[in-house]
């Protein structure tokens, strides 16, 4: 899977290592383990899906891209919506401590179980709607929303701290971009496009 990584693109080592270490097949159901490391999104329960490595390893990459290797020990990053727990994991393995919401109380469950045998210390699963973020947490040096929204939710950008980045797909169920914001002062916000995306909706509330 590694390899297939790099061949699509994919340089930081940390994250390359850490998507070596962290066993996919642990987060999706056993019938599928044999497609774990395929770069295929799978079903994971609740209409939702575990996204493809290679979606996974670029967002990380990206974002956190500006973060020195010697920062990151010491950062903290909140990603929206958990799902199986897979990229929360991933995210524990490259900075020091990650939140991770999400909105459908049987998937956080399963998350929680998913990640029980890996033992992450510093990772701390919320059940709760994620559009608000962690503010007792923030700020945060990372975000990755793994929902698609029609705009990126303003407690997410106030939550950002300065020089932080933020990943999040925009757009509906036909058409999504990947939107990366940079923090780059007190009350400035810098907002690029990247590439197409393909998401689960990201909802209000919780279920
Ligand atoms: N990062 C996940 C991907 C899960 S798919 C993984 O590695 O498997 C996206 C998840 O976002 C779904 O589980 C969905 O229930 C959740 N979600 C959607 N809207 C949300 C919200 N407002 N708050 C928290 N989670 C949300």
């Amino acid at each position: 899977m590694v390899q297939d990584l790099r061949k699509a693109g994919v340089r930081d080592p940390h994250v390359l290592a850490a998507m070596q270490t962290v066993p996919r097949h642990l987060f999706v159901e056993p019938a599928l383990a044999s497609r774990a490391y395929e770069d295929v999104a799978l079903p994971i329960g609740h209409g939702q899906t575990i996204s493809r490595p290679s979606t996974v390893a670029r967002m990380l990459e990206i974002v956190l891209a500006r973060l020195p290797r010697e920062q990151r020990a010491r950062a903290r990053a909140l990603e929206v919506g958990t799902g199986c727990g897979y990229q929360a994991a991933l995210m524990a393995a490259l900075v020091g401590e990650v939140i991770s919401i999400e909105r459908v109380r049987g998937l956080h469950d399963a998350a929680r179980r998913n990640l029980r045998p890996l033992r992450v210390p510093n990772l701390r699963l919320m059940f709760g709607d994620g559009r608000l973020g962690a503010p007792s947490s923030a700020p945060f040096d990372a975000v990755v929303v793994a929902a698609a929204g029609d705009e990126i939710p303003d407690a997410l950008l106030e939550q950002m701290a300065p020089g932080a980045r933020l990943l999040a797909p925009v757009g509906d169920g036909v058409r999504q971009a990947l939107h990366l914001v940079e923090r780059n002062g007190d009350r400035t916000w810098e907002l690029t496009v990247l590439d197409e995306a393909r998401f689960v909706p990201l909802r209000p509330g919780t279920a």
